[in-house]
């Protein structure tokens, strides 16, 4: 399949080339109709969600917007909304730190509504801005513009992360945003990540080091364009396999080391009872049978089949166990 080459990019999408080209090739090389179609995870959802909560909220002129009753009802319009997207296996209750984000969204929106109060300037909530030849654009989710003609970036970020400053990745998307409003709207001074685990990172930012963000963005975006129409020189094998959607069909992958929760070989029997499935795999790397134990038994691989499955449990060194809505195969 053709892949068009990239001509305008948003923060989260140059995230993504420097995090694995490969990544988002094969992402691409899959069609439109498939990649809608396939279900969020849970985290995806959670985090999802309360991004749309936080602009919501902001966006409001409604004074009891920020209300324990309206930001409940807010938050289960949001969750329901993205929970239509996920598999649906899990309820939204029972999705990983949903108590975590839900109790700091509602804590982090609280007290953005009187930092904006007390605003002595202007603020805007997901605005999108675009580069003026248009080959960078994004959606801060706020942007403060003081009356001195400064402004501040501040980005929300809703998933795990260890106490301190933020990771490459959140700052280069950080800088981005900074890059854009800098260029086409008001001078950026300070940026700002905003935690709903309650943790806060500013820093001052000056122009030549938005400027230089943004020339490597284009950087990531220029090898992309080049590698095309095969990405496979853009691979970067490592921790962000293990979750990477693409990894069932990343040859890459599969040849280098393979994780401890993933499993690629012919399968040798298969058993399917009512209830129960329990497949013997030949695998690839050292030609040893081990057992796979729980696959859906509407997936279960027939014998002489070739599987790869990923996010596997590991029960002892020759048995795998499926995890139900984690786990992913491939036939062949
Ligand atoms: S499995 Fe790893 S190397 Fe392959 S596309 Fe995903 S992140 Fe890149």
């Amino acid at each position: 399949m053709d892949i068009a080459p990239i001509e305008s990019a948003s923060p989260s999408l140059v995230a993504r080339l420097v995090q694995c080209g490969h990544q988002e090739g094969l992402r691409r090389a899959t069609p439109e109709s498939i990649r809608s179609s396939l279900p969020i995870s849970d985290a995806s959802a959670l985090g999802t969600a309360a991004h749309a909560v936080l602009a919501r909220v902001l966006k409001s002129t409604d004074s009891r917007i920020s209300d324990d009753a309206t930001l409940r009802q807010i938050w289960e319009d949001a969750i329901d909304t993205q929970y239509n997207r996920t598999d649906g296996i899990r309820p939204p209750g029972t999705w990983w730190r949903y108590n975590v984000v839900r109790r700091g969204t509602f804590r982090l929106a609280k007290q953005l509504v009187v930092d904006i109060e007390r605003l002595q300037g202007t603020a805007s909530v997901e605005q999108e801005v675009r580069s003026d030849d248009g080959t960078l654009w994004g959606r801060p989710d706020l942007v403060l513009r003081y009356p001195d003609g400064s402004a501040e970036i501040v980005d929300f970020k809703t998933g795990t992360h260890d106490s301190g400053p933020p990771d490459d990745g959140e700052l280069r998307q950080l800088m981005i945003y900074g890059f854009l409003v800098d260029a086409v709207d008001c001078a950026v001074t300070r940026l700002k990540i905003a935690r709903v685990d309650g943790e806060t990172w500013s820093s001052a930012v000056t122009s030549s080091q938005l400027q230089s963000a943004a020339a490597e963005a284009l950087r990531a975006v220029d090898q992309f364009n080049r590698a095309l129409p095969d990405t496979t020189s853009l691979a970067r094998p490592g921790d962000a396999c293990t979750f990477c959607a693409q990894s069932l069909g990343c040859d890459v992958a599969w040849t280098g080391r393979i994780p401890a929760s993933a499993l690629e070989g012919r399968v040798d029997e298969a058993y399917v009872s009512r209830d129960l499935s329990v497949i013997s795999v030949r695998t690839t790397n050292d030609n040893s049978i081990v057992r796979l134990v729980g696959v859906p038994l509407d997936v279960v691989p027939p014998p002489g089949s070739s599987i790869r499955a990923v996010r596997l449990g590991k029960q002892s060194p020759g048995q795998f166990q499926w995890q139900s809505g984690r786990s992913r195969i491939r036939v062949s």
